[in-house]
């Protein structure tokens, strides 16, 4: 078996360890002799979404969000149909507001790619947090880092989980993130996934269903993930609750 992971844009989006993603996604296939091979695309380059099973696209500031956005366009219809079909996605803080339809700024806005319906406007001050949230369909709480000017409303979406501790989307409405099809879209970077196994499980198992008609993927020893990630929750929502 093997996984194809596709990297947009990682000179421009590479914001706060995004890579660290990408490293996670391949080790935990290696791990459990999937292979695992990792494209990365430069915003010169062709992509085909034919040869892809999980894309990730990465946080940027605001500069560099303007400057991809001009690329999205010629991309949008592909990946617009690699996502209806169920191709996996991982879209992580400016990455998860160039997944909706705008991000308004004060230097104006910044057209989306209008994949998951939802879309970002600034605001002040920046939500800068540890975050904690959680999602029953999850076996563990999500934690990590936030750090964005952006307010982002998913309307009727499914959020990624319920904010415990942090800001989430907006700072009003509890919610974090989002789940559509096979796309999650999250603020949490850090990077996220090596805290997080069970979301990384999450995207390549449904990479795999996909490529391969079966989600099966065998366990590994997570003993110091869950020990971090246990660690973070009890330092921020535990302690908040006592
Ligand atoms: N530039 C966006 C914002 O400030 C996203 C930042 C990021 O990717 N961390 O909201």
């Amino acid at each position: 078996m093997k996984l194809t992971i596709g990297h947009l844009y990682p000179d421009l989006l590479n914001l706060y360890g995004d890579r660290g993603n990408i490293q996670c996604m391949k080790k935990r296939c290696e791990w459990r002799g999937i292979e695992a091979e990792v494209r990365e695309f430069q915003i010169t380059d062709e992509v085909d979404f034919s040869n892809l099973d999980i894309v990730l696209l990465g946080g940027g500031s605001d500069r560099e969000q303007m400057l991809v956005c001009e690329k999205l366009k010629t991309i949008r219809e592909d990946f617009h149909a690699y996502v209806e079909d169920g191709g996996s996605v991982i879209a992580v803080c400016g990455g998860y507001q160039l997944l909706g339809h705008y991000y308004d700024t004060s230097d104006g806005r910044i057209a989306g790619l209008s994949l998951v319906d939802l879309y970002t406007e600034q605001g002040s001050p920046r939500l800068i947090s540890n975050i904690v949230i959680e999602n029953e369909a999850f076996p563990y709480p999500i934690v990590g880092f936030e750090n964005h000017g952006g307010r982002t409303f998913i309307g009727e979406n499914q959020p990624l989980g319920k904010v415990l501790f942090g800001f989430g989307n907006n700072g009003k409405d509890g919610a974090e993130g989002v789940l559509y099809k096979n796309v999650v879209g999250t603020y949490l970077h850090g990077p996220l996934l090596p805290k997080n196994p069970h979301i990384c499980d999450y995207l390549l198992g449904n990479a795999l269903e996909k490529k391969y008609g079966k989600k099966e993927l065998s366990p590994l020893d997570d003993t110091q993930e869950l020990e971090a990630n246990r660690y973070i929750v009890e330092r921020f929502v535990k302690k908040q609750n006592r």
